[in-house]
């Protein structure tokens, strides 16, 4: 590779324990990796490998019982080059910098790898969700909006829900920040339907999932009847990807979410699961299973392992133990740098993230247009343009993965890290 220049760039992070994991030290390593297939020129190694910005905002607001707190919130947004950034909206009580920078650059080479014209950012406030009434959640979201207004719009940065953020939570956004009174749908995805949402964009993360994993049974000829689905997480992108695999055929045998998990050899039907997280609030005790951890449901004996939670759940401590054939990635960075090479050793099939779940954006990619021609798309429509795109990216992940003899992560990473440097070195920004 070429010599790179000087770095100058300074590290806001509180540094962690030696061995704590790092999000956005696992994004830092999966980029140089990729970058070392490209020889980048310095200029565009040192462009892609740190955000554009990072916004530290602290918001003061009263909660129900009389008193305040400030709670602090992030917003990264990594790259503009190909288009206005875009990224969700996390509430997490472990939210921090980096994880905001590592969640930011995967939406960066997520667009890239679907070809749709947006950069990437992600934003996060350090808050208990759980603990929260929906007063407090409401005030929190405006007073965040109205704090990182400067730098969100629909031709700059358009949030979108992540994990504990929904659609009502985007309908908050778009009315903090609306213009002189009118709502600007395009500042934000993911809202209702009525406000200007897309149809298809409340499963969009799922239905993409699956539309990738379709393919990869093609692929692999692995047909998808009969085969046993464990899932980590089960919330928006869990259930549908749940819903969808049930639907194919395969038998969900473990479910695990924040609280708990549940197995059962039997199967797990998830849209009575589904049924009971809007009662309960969770998927603990559900009829006729027994209790399962984490740790449990990664090294079941299993054929397809579906991470849809948080980073990092799949380490050095599990990679040796999973015994699924194939990793689909729901989550965003559930898999470490250490755990992907023991899987590849193993030849687990990994879809990663930055492919396997872009449905999601690319529905929001579509409710954006929409939202600015003022012009509505069938659910079909949706789902048709969802497919073609997913399918198209899936095969030239697998073209570059034969071309240059490495992993589908790797793959997809040559692919998105060169499209974003193809452009920065047309337009000449050195
Ligand atoms: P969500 O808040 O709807 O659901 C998250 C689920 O994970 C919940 O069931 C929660 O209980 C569970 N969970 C949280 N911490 C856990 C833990 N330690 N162990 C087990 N379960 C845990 O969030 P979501 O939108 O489904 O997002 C899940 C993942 O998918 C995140 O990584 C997110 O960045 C990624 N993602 C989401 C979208 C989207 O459109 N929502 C798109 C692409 C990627």
């Amino acid at each position: 590779m070429a010599k790179q220049a000087k770095i100058h760039y300074i590290e806001p992070v509180i540094k962690k324990k030696e061995g704590d994991y790092d999000p956005f030290i696992e994004a830092t390593l999966q980029f140089e990796n990729a970058a070392d297939y490209l020889d980048l020129e310095p200029w565009i190694y040192q462009r892609l490998k740190y955000p554009e910005r990072e916004l530290i905002v602290h918001i003061p607001i009263s909660l129900d019982n009389g008193t305040a707190e400030t709670f602090t919130g992030f917003r990264v947004q990594h790259s503009t080059i190909r288009g206005p950034s875009k990224g969700g909206l996390r509430y997490s009580p472990d939210a921090s910098l980096s994880e905001c920078k590592a969640l930011a650059s995967w939406m960066t080479w997520k667009s890239a790898v679907i070809n749709i014209p947006f950069g990437g950012a992600k934003g996060a406030v350090i808050c208990d969700p759980t603990n929260m009434s929906e007063n407090e959640l409401k005030k929190l979201t405006k007073q965040y909006i109205n704090a990182i207004r400067d730098i969100i719009g629909p031709y700059k940065d358009i949030p979108a829900p992540d994990m504990f953020t929904n659609s009502q939570t985007m309908a908050w956004i778009a009315d903090a920040y609306n213009q002189n009174g009118h709502i600007e749908p395009a500042v934000v995805t993911g809202k209702p339907v009525f406000l200007g949402g897309s149809l298809g964009r409340e499963e969009a993360t799922g239905t993409g999932l699956f539309y990738i994993l379709r393919e990869a049974s093609k692929y692999l000829d692995f047909p998808l009847a009969d085969k046993k689905v464990a899932v980590l997480g089960f919330g928006n992108v869990g259930q549908s990807i749940a819903k969808r695999v049930h639907k194919a055929g395969c038998k969900i045998i473990a479910v695990t979410d924040i609280y708990g998990g549940i197995y059962s050899e039997k199967g797990i039907n998830p849209l009575a699961l589904k049924e009971q997280v809007i009662k309960n609030g969770s998927i603990v005790n559900f009829p006729e299973t027994v209790p399962i951890d984490n740790e449990g449901l990664i090294s079941l004996p299993c054929d397809i392992l579906i991470p849809a939670a948080i980073e990092g759940q799949i380490n050095k401590n599990n990679a040796d133990d999973i015994k699924a054939k194939i990793i689909l990635e729901g989550a965003n960075g559930p898999t470490t740098v250490d755990a992907d090479n023991i899987l590849k050793e193993k030849e687990t099939f990994v879809i990663p993230d930055i492919l396997a779940n872009a449905g999601g954006v690319m529905v929001s990619y579509l409710e954006w247009v929409q939202n600015l021609q003022r012009y509505f798309f069938s659910e079909e429509e949706v789902l048709d343009k969802t497919e073609k795109k997913m399918k198209q990216a899936f095969w030239e992940v697998i073209k570059t993965m034969n071309d240059y003899k490495v992993s589908m992560r790797e793959a997809a990473y040559i692919l998105a890290v060169g499209s974003v440097a193809k452009t920065y070195r047309v337009l000449g920004r050195n």
